[in-house]
């Protein structure tokens, strides 16, 4: 049988850390838990936007949504704008929601949308989202159950408040150990597992699973084991961001969507919580100097939010590696959130990343240590397949533009496009992106994401269309007649917030 697998030590108190440690804590109580965390050392805590699975992920924690609401300082998001991406001209935007086309024959949609008068975006005419994200309104109403929702919907949040809500729930309600302390060396038995993990004052934590949550430290996944690092910087060049956090006032409304615009080296993101707007401009060192990138940073925000101080705000600058490790699960160690990998901050794939990450794990829990390189083995294929289509899946925003700005066209060079996106590219001229092309289970980017940012930036693709049938005319014209019901029901995101706070008061 080997070792049985009862006490799991995660190092590492950023996102991945602390949702590791409740979920891994929720889903296997039987296990002990520790999680370890250098108080000096500074968490990422950039991450403002989820994925839908955020909400399943909060349910099984069994934190409450409104609490999850307040303490967060959260808001609704139902998708990304992206402005600017095709031409950079002012009209150039589209939305990519998160509430998928019909379920039915995408040709049909397709057709259908090109026949329709009304010369609609293609996310207008496929699901009632784009009207409730155009008008700031919130994806449910407050009597709702928790986590449900009119329309799909994830969220904004502030990542320092999630942590600190995560890490109290897990100590408080789960029964997680907190160990404020620095790693500083790891013990391995004879067959290079590790034993346990030495402390800054001396004293040693022993276990039998352990979870490197140390961030681009990768103190155990890279520093003890040496696995390699994927760079992908040939296909994804973003390498830098400069962040801000800038207050609103208590009026203004609040976007329903991350709005991603364009620049000539990069992109800007602009995320609004309840309290401030979160405000980063991500950039390729290659292509643009940090004092570049804070001059469009600040015209942004002078440009969009006329009553901030653009010149009196201080940005903080990061710079990340693009890539991914080339195992996530070594012996004893899963590497979970920065340590195994991201690539930049488009479409919020990281967070996503983690809550897939450690499901996977307490779904395939490894009994003993006997069965646990064959737990590794099919955690690493799953994993080395869902950080190559995420690399795909960025690549599409940048390969379907026409922009013509050095670094723009840097990013269409065939050489820069991994093959199986180029193989769907080519597809795509003649059939929709569709489950045949994206076949596992939980893909991170399914075909419905695929389908707006194909159509969103190239509303002409896909030539070998049928006439439109009459079904698919009809479950457009339910969806506008739906689109009209949703506007006129649902609640402004600013009114719902303001009411959830008043409540709480
Ligand atoms: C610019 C930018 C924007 C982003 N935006 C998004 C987004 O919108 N959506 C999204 O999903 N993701 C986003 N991300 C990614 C997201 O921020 C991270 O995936 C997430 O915060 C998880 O980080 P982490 O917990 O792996 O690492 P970190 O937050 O870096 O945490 C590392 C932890 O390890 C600890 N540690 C390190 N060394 C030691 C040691 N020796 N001993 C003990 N403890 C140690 C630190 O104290 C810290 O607690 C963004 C990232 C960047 C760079």
């Amino acid at each position: 049988m080997g070792t049985s697998i009862h006490n799991v030590v995660i190092v590492g108190g950023g996102t991945a850390g602390w949702l590791s440690a409740c979920v891994l804590a929720a889903r296997r109580p039987d296990l002990s838990i520790i999680l370890i965390e250098a108080p000096g050392i500074a968490t990422i805590g950039v991450g403002e936007g989820t994925w839908p699975t955020m909400r399943e992920t909060l349910a099984t924690i069994g934190i409450e949504e409104t609490e999850f609401l307040r303490e967060c300082d959260a808001s609704f998001k139902q998708g990304s704008l992206f402005v600017g991406w095709v031409t950079g001209a002012p009209e150039d935007r589209y939305l990519h929601p998160f509430s998928a086309p019909p379920p039915i024959d995408m040709r049909d949609v397709l057709a259908a949308w090109r026949a329709d008068e009304n010369a609609r975006s293609f996310a207008a005419a496929v699901t009632p989202q784009a009207a409730i994200c155009e008008r700031d309104l919130a994806p449910r109403h407050p009597a709702m159950p928790d986590y449900a929702g009119t329309l799909n919907y994830a969220y904004h949040l502030d990542a320092g408040k999630f942590a600190q809500l995560l890490a109290r729930h897990a100590t408080e309600r789960l029964g997680v150990t907190h160990v404020a302390a620095e790693v500083t060396g790891i013990i391995a038995d004879g067959d290079g597992d590790i034993a346990a993990l030495a402390l800054h004052d001396g004293t040693a934590i022993g276990g039998e699973l352990f979870i490197d949550c140390s961030g681009q430290a990768a103190l155990l996944i890279g520093g003890h084991h040496g696995v390699e690092w994927i760079d992908r910087s040939d296909v994804s060049f973003n390498d830098r961001a400069l962040a801000v956090q800038v207050p609103t006032q208590a009026e203004s409304a609040i976007a329903s969507q991350t709005i991603g615009t364009a620049h000539r080296a990069g992109w800007i993101w602009d995320i609004a919580l309840p309290t401030r707007r979160g405000i980063g401009c991500v950039y390729a060192a290659r292509f643009m100097s940090e004092a570049e990138a804070d001059t469009v940073l600040r015209n942004y925000i002078a440009a969009h939010m006329p009553e901030a101080d653009a010149g009196n705000l201080t940005p903080r600058a990061l710079s990340f590696r693009t890539g991914y490790r080339a195992r996530f699960w070594q012996k004893n160690c899963v590497a979970i959130g920065l340590s195994a990998g991201f690539i930049e901050p488009l479409e919020a794939s990281a967070i996503v990343m983690i809550e897939l990450s450690v499901r996977a794990l307490a779904d395939n829990f490894p009994a003993s240590r006997a069965i646990m390189d064959i737990h590794a083995q099919r955690f690493n294929t799953l994993f080395r397949y869902r950080w190559e289509r995420i690399v795909d899946f960025l690549k599409l925003h940048y390969a379907l533009s026409q922009r013509q700005e050095p670094y723009w066209k840097a990013h269409r060079d065939p050489a820069t496009i991994p093959s199986r996106l180029a193989e769907q590219l080519a597809l795509w001229r003649d059939q929709p992106p569709s489950a045949w092309d994206f076949p596992q289970v939980d893909e991170v980017f399914s075909a419905a994401s695929q389908q707006y940012v194909l159509y969103g930036m190239r509303p002409g693709e896909t030539v070998s269309l049928s006439r439109p049938r009459s079904e698919a005319c009809v479950r457009l014209a339910e969806i506008s007649e739906r689109a009209r019901a949703l506007v006129a029901a649902l609640p402004e995101n600013r009114a719902y917030f303001s009411a959830l706070r008043a409540h709480a008061a």
